[in-house]
């Protein structure tokens, strides 16, 4: 045994660092140097996340939604979270300890069996088990001290495992934030700023969106705050906008005076700061003053959109998750391809319509295109259409936008007990109905499915493509909501 172990080691001690993370629950994590924010944690296998990371020296904290935790109310005692992290007794005791042990166990076995043979390595172990006891000792006293509140007497005993101990910290900072609501964890770690720009888009859509698939945490969370709370966070998503800049309402990402909707936020005008006329500023775009290269939006809202879409089987770094419905409508054209991203724990929808383009000497064709297009235009709201070949594309502009994330929620639940698909029956000739076609990707994973259910099949198939076409309905309907 020698360095080719440390791996091992080290993957092992990271295996600890799983956790079950619900949708509704926010992952925070702070590094070395520098205060907590929001990060999406490396989905693994259902809702299980590779949540904690080289813990001690990060800190990270799953605020479990209110539903799941413990919370009852604000604990008088257990608030002030941020300075209860920063604590020098116990947090960063056991940090400490928790550290000198990790790297005891990944890189001190490895070295002391290879310069010291058997001897080192019992006296490395002996080092790291002496460490572990001291942590879970230390542990239990705060659980004892805290009682039911605590860490846990059998979690406090679990850290007899060097492998465990590193997350001492941790534990006992969860410990905490299970007795206090979500959103009281959440600002208080964060801070105001951070907290103002993590909720505001939820905040924008209780207040002027409505929401079509309701009831997100982040929403309840939104609309726990008081209303003059929710107030200052929409007025304060342009604190920062220069004269040369137009910003959204609803994430606050800042654009150039060129642009007019949000990239990000579907359909949502960007707004002059306050002080900047109106008048001024459309002058300023008229005779073309170039915006400051800091002023450049880093998405441009009036690019059009790119058609046909990237192929999903190739993994973005940019995007989590990806996640595309394509419905058979029949002759007529496609039915709407449903679109949905996860990236750095930002959920997204997009809904596509299309038509497809006849011929110019097809006389009849040409007047079912007019008929097509003028139906996509009073039931879908679009205006503009993106030509490739022979298809018209229009992105749906959503008047409500839907939960996604909900939506995505819904999906997972029902993707999680999909029952395998009955191989075609070639006696069956299947007609044209409201068929779908999914694909997921996650990282790297990529797995599709689509409805084949007609005739003889089994009838837990049947249910689960039946419970896909009302959800996948659920977002149709939202699309077409004028
Ligand atoms: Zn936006």
């Amino acid at each position: 045994m020698s360095w080719e172990v440390a791996p091992i080691l080290f993957a092992i001690s990271a295996f600890e660092g799983v956790r079950r993370v619900e949708p509704d629950d926010v992952v925070l994590r702070r590094g070395p140097f520098g205060g907590w924010r929001v990060v999406s944690p490396v989905r693994l296998w259902r809702s299980w996340h590779l949540a904690s990371v080289l813990a001690p020296f990060f800190l990270t904290i799953v605020a479990q939604s209110d539903s799941d935790s413990a919370a009852t109310g604000v604990d008088e005692d257990a608030t002030d979270m941020r300075s209860f992290a920063g604590s020098i007794e116990p947090i960063l005791a056991l940090r400490v300890l928790g550290a000198l042990d990790i790297v005891l166990v990944v890189i001190g076995i490895p070295w002391a069996v290879s310069s010291r043979g058997s001897i080192g390595l019992l006296a490395v172990l002996g080092c790291a088990l002496a460490l572990s006891a001291a942590i879970a000792l230390r542990s239990a006293a705060i659980s004892i001290r805290q009682g039911k509140s605590g860490i846990g007497f059998r979690k406090a005993l679990s850290f007899l495992s060097p492998f465990a101990s590193p997350l001492a910290a941790e534990a006992a900072l969860s410990a905490r934030a299970r007795n206090n609501p979500q959103i009281a964890v959440i600002s208080d770690l964060l801070g105001e700023a951070e907290f103002r720009a993590f909720i505001r888009p939820s905040v924008y859509d209780v207040e002027l969106r409505g929401s079509v698939i309701a009831g997100s945490s982040l929403e309840e969370m939104a609309l726990a705050l008081p209303k003059v709370e929710r107030t200052g966070i929409l007025k304060s998503a342009g604190e920062g906008c220069k004269e040369l800049e137009r910003f959204c309402p609803r994430c606050a990402e800042r654009y150039s005076l060129a642009s007019t909707t949000c990239a990000e936020c579907e359909g949502i005008a960007l707004r002059l700061p306050t002080g900047i006329l109106p008048v001024l500023a459309a002058l300023v775009f008229l005779v073309g003053i170039v915006p400051s290269a800091q002023c450049q939006p880093t998405r441009h809202s009036n690019k059009p959109f790119r058609w046909p879409l990237a192929d999903i089987a190739r993994p973005d770094s940019a995007i989590d998750r990806e996640v595309r419905i394509s419905q058979d409508f029949g002759l007529a054209g496609p039915g709407p391809t449903i679109r949905i991203v996860v990236s750095a724990r930002v959920t997204r929808g997009e809904v596509y319509v299309t038509h497809w383009i006849s011929a110019a000497e097809d006389s009849d064709g040409v007047s079912l295109e007019k008929t097509l297009r003028d139906g996509l235009r009073s039931r879908y709201g679009c205006t503009s259409f993106v030509t490739v070949g022979n298809e018209a594309v229009c992105r749906v502009p959503f008047a409500r936008n839907p939960n996604w994330k909900r939506f995505l929620a819904r999906l997972d639940s029902l993707l999680a007990t999909a029952p395998p698909s009955p191989a075609p029956d070639p006696n069956l000739i299947c007609g044209d109905g409201s068929g779908w076609e999914l694909a997921d990707r996650i990282g790297t994973h990529l797995r599709r499915d689509a409805s084949r259910y007609c005739g003889p099949g089994s009838p837990e198939r049947e249910r689960y493509e039946a419970a896909m076409r009302e959800l996948v309905n659920a977002i149709n309907r939202a699309a077409a909501s004028r």
